[in-house]
This record gives C-alpha cells, structure tokens and sequence, in this order.
C-alpha cells in the first residue's frame, strides 16, 4: 500500500512502488499471463482466496497494481481498477452497478462513442438514458426518475469546453441518492480531483493525456472500495483487463504528468489569446479566456485551463476545411491528448453522428475547428496557422 503523504509530483513519480530482490529503480515489467505455486496447497488457497497472491493477470498483475495505485493517490480515491480501453472503463462500470430498470441521466455534450454505448448497446440492457445540458441544473433535477442510480458529465466538454459545476451537481445527485461519474479524461487529476468537489466515481481513457504521448489504448474506474469491488468482480469475469505493458507505460507517463498538462495549458492559453485576435477568427472556445461564460468557475475548479480549445472561422465549412487543409505541421486526427498537437473539424469527424438538428441543439457549427495543442514551440503553432492572416 501507498504509505506516502498526499503529494502530487512525489506520488506521481513513486506511489505503487513495489521493487523484487533484483532492486530495479524504474518499475519491473511482468509480462506473464500466469504465476506458479510453491506447492499444491498454496495453489489451492490462492484460488480460494485464502492466501492473497497473484493466481492469472486476467485477476491480478504487478505491473497493473501498480499504475492502479499510482492513478488512485494522484485522483485521492479509495480504490482504482484498470480496464484496456476508456469505452471498457464506462462498460465495466454500467455492466457492474447497473440492473435492467435502472435510469442514467448524461450530458448531452458527451464522447461520441459514449452516446453510441449508451444508445445502442446499455439500452438493449434495458438501462434507460436520459440526456440533460451539462450546465443547466434545473435540466438535471427535472431528469430524475425514482430508477435514477447515476449522472454522467465529463468537463470541459468536448469540443465547446462547457463546464458543468460538479460540486453543485453532486448535492443535486446525493440528495436523490444518485451518484455521479465524471469523466475526467480532459483534465487528468492533475488539473482536476472530482471526488474532492464531491463526484463519486471517475472514469479515465488513459489513452489520451494518463498515457501523453499517444502510444497505448487503456483506461480506469476510481472510487470507493465498495463500488470498485464490483467493478473489479465485473473485470476478472467479463476480461477487459488492462496489458502488463500497457499499464507500465502509464505508470511512467503519470510521472510527467503534472508538468506535461502544465505545459499544454500555457501553449493552449497564449494560441487561445493569439486567435482571439484573430479578424478571421468569429469566436474562440477556451475556459482559461476572460471571455468563457464560466471563466471563473473555471478558475475555481480547475487548476489550470487544460489543452483543448476550439474556434469559429470566417465563413462555413469549407474555410473550416482549408484552414485544416493549409496546416503543415498540425497532425490532421481527432485523438487528442498527445505532445503533438492535433487539428479536427468536429462537425465531419468526431460528432458527425449527431444530426443536423442534434448538432445545432449543442451548439456544434459548420465552421468549428477544434485544436488540442501539444508541445511544439507555441511560435511553429501559431505559424502553421497562418491561413488566418491572409
Ligand atoms: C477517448 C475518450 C473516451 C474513450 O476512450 P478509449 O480509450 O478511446 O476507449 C472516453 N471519454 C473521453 C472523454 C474520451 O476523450
């Protein structure tokens, strides 16, 4: 166990550690799918559970238990499970916590494949969903039902960067014994704790800024050891574990993870104030700008304002395009999250399963581009943007 005081960079760097005989500094990989008894009677009380130990790494893995720690100390949560992907993360814990009959009331502005695990797969389960505007309380409240048993946000919502005030969305929630997830993939734990402002459960894709460098598909649920028991009995049945190697290159991603959002949030702030002032530019989507509806909410939440932004160009869609088109060092891709900064047009990419009603109801244009600004020099950023100056 992590016997280590509450602190961000020490914990990021050192929670989980559990060095073998060979006193390895940097964490040991156990790339194996089983492990060997000393004798017939220790097999048998480990799988009876008598004896702790690993038996099979669908159950238990060293290597995971350990970015399993690491992630829990730095989100301050009872307990972490590890999954192999985000989408199996949101799975595992519906499939664990919810029965047919159960309600979920969701944000609308919410991951694309999310809406379609909810919609196409939950609902065949006979799990009712409900959609609300993330910032609207009064929308949440009205939502509930006596099946309610969850709300679901992530913020800042992709790609419009809406906040929805999790502290007040909680006591909403626990007063109708309703708990709530946040998915806090934009802001990792290092920009924001959910659980500290009063959220439940969190749900990560590690693939985005856990993992930072665009290498490895994963994810995890955090929360109490109650609940992350259930989710975890889901796991070791159902088998959307996480891979020892997988679960080793987070566990050294987390270890630069304060200073790599740090660095994402400054390059993000000085492009967002560059295409502020952009004529070309119509209006520009980032919390860490004066002129964000919730700027102060999320200078109260959120340490820092995060890497992604989006912005309206001049005209439609085909400026929206020719901008993206006139990039040359910008990644063309809609993962976000890496030292390398990625350019999208939400509305033919990631949202282009909403329709047209659907995408005006969140406020989704034609002429949306969305950038999550990597670590590149702000100055080769801002210069492979400059479609807009002309
Ligand atoms: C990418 C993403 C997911 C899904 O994660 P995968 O690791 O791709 O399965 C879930 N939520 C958010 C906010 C994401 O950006």
């Amino acid at each position: 166990m992590n016997k280590l005081p509450n602190k961000f960079n020490t914990n990021a760097v050192r929670a989980g550690i559990n060095m073998t005989e060979e006193g390895e500094h940097s964490e040991a990989m156990f790339l194996t799918s089983s492990f060997v008894f000393e004798n017939a009677q220790q097999a048998s009380d480990r799988f009876k559970n008598v004896e702790k130990g690993n038996v099979y790494s669908r159950f238990t893995n060293p290597t995971v238990r350990v970015f399993e720690e690491r992630l829990a100390s730095l989100e301050e949560a009872e307990q972490c499970v590890a999954t192999s992907s985000g989408m199996s993360a949101i799975l595992s814990l519906f499939m664990s916590l919810c029965q047919p009959g159960d309600h979920i009331v969701v944000s609308r502005s919410i991951f694309g494949t999310t809406v379609q695990l909810f919609n196409n797969i939950l609902k065949r389960w006979g799990i009712d969903i409900s959609y609300v505007d993330l910032k609207e309380d009064l929308e949440w409240k009205a939502a509930i039902t006596n099946k309610t048993k969850f709300f679901f946000v992530e913020t800042p919502s992709n790609p419009l960067t809406e906040l929805c005030n999790i502290k007040d969305l909680a006591s909403i929630a626990h007063e109708a014994n309703i708990k709530l997830v946040v998915d806090n993939c934009f802001c990792t734990p290092a920009l924001q704790k959910p659980l500290l402002h009063g959220a439940d459960i969190i749900i990560h894709s590690a693939t985005k800024y856990l993992d930072g460098q665009g290498r490895c598909l994963g994810g995890a649920v955090l929360g109490s050891k109650e609940d992350m028991t259930e989710v975890y009995g889901f796991l070791r049945t159902a088998g959307p574990t996480l891979s020892a190697f997988n679960a080793w290159v987070f566990t050294k991603s987390l270890e630069t993870l304060n200073i790599r959002m740090q660095a994402h949030s400054s390059n993000a702030m000085l492009l967002a104030t560059w295409l502020e002032k952009q004529k070309k530019v119509t209006k520009v989507y980032y919390p860490g700008l004066e002129s964000h509806p919730q700027y102060s909410l999320a200078n109260t939440q959120q340490s820092s304002p995060g890497g992604v932004l989006s912005f309206e160009v001049k005209g439609g869609m085909s400026e929206a395009w020719s901008l993206i088109d006139s990039t040359k060092l910008l990644s063309i891709t809609a993962n976000l999250g890496d030292v390398k900064t990625t350019i999208t047009h939400p509305t033919s990419t990631t949202h282009s399963r909403l329709s047209d009603q659907e995408r005006i109801e969140v406020g989704i244009n034609d002429n949306l581009v969305r950038i999550a600004v990597g670590l590149e020099d702000i100055d080769d950023i801002i210069g492979d943007l400059n479609y807009l100056l002309k």
